[in-house]
């Protein structure tokens, strides 16, 4: 006899991902996004090796930056599989061991030990490699929330992120997990700036040397819609769908698992 186990949602998870991403998928794809829902890591990477190969004007590839990236490996294994084949990869936001930007080498942890015009001559050139990241052949980001009417929700403070995605690079491929979906709009931006905002800066914090304490809403817990100088959350981009003489430059990919925050 077949018993039931009541901790086992595995199923249910499963079927919930195929109803939710499933209607994503049809919106997006009447809007001329075409959409993949993968289930894990291998799938993505399988997925993108075909996208790639495919298509033979990408030589470039750029990232922005995103734990979801991190965890699908992507930063390594594109860098592993397509820079000995001579592709440019250019990932401005990469990080040293000790969490500051690689193009500064390593530092001591908390303090920045470059005399200012060495640091000025690297910040420009990390800054130009952002600028240059927005004329990549494929930029692969993820964004902060994917909406059941269908869009694609993300806030940037610096914009290189959701400047790509709608302009500019030849190709993007725009991945989120299935905790990403969301209802609307409203519940996407209350999502985005209660909790995955806040988040962020404290990863800053903890891991990448920032000093972000000032922002209201790590100091009171929840969003005030502020202005703050440091705010993220000063470009709010909202992605609908593509016109059709461009229908294969944005993709997007819903994972059937967490990714991000
Ligand atoms: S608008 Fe201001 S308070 Fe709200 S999440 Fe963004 S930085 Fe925090």
């Amino acid at each position: 006899m077949k018993t039931v186990d009541e901790l086992d949602f595995s199923a249910e998870t499963q079927k919930l991902f195929e109803i939710k991403a499933g209607a994503i998928k049809r919106t997006f794809e009447q809007r001329r996004i075409q959409t993949q829902l993968l289930d894990d890591e291998e799938a993505v990477k399988a997925f993108i090796t075909e996208f790639i190969a495919k298509r033979p004007e990408i030589k470039s590839i750029a990232f922005s930056d995103g734990v979801t990236l991190y965890q699908l490996d992507l930063f390594n294994w594109i860098q592993k599989q397509y820079g000995p084949k001579g592709f440019m990869i250019n990932q401005p936001l990469e990080r040293s061991e000790t969490g500051q930007y690689a193009i500064f080498g390593e530092q001591p942890p908390g303090r920045m030990n470059i005399p200012y015009n060495e640091w000025k001559i690297l910040y420009d050139k990390w800054y130009d490699n952002l600028r240059m990241s927005l004329l990549s052949d494929l930029l692969i980001v993820s964004a902060n929330a994917v909406t059941m009417n269908g869009e694609i929700i993300s806030v940037d403070g610096l914009g290189n992120r959701v400047s790509g995605m709608i302009f500019g690079p030849r190709h993007v491929l725009c991945i989120v997990g299935r905790n990403k979906i969301v209802n609307d709009q409203a519940s996407a931006l209350d999502r985005i700036h209660n909790h995955v905002v806040p988040l962020t800066y404290l990863r800053h914090n903890l891991k990448h040397w920032c000093k972000f304490e000032d922002v209201p809403c790590l100091k009171i817990g929840k969003c005030v819609k502020c202005s703050h100088p440091e705010s993220s959350c000063l470009n709010t981009v909202v992605v609908r769908g593509q016109v059709k003489q461009h229908q294969d430059r944005l993709h997007l990919i819903i994972v059937n698992q967490d990714l991000g925050f």
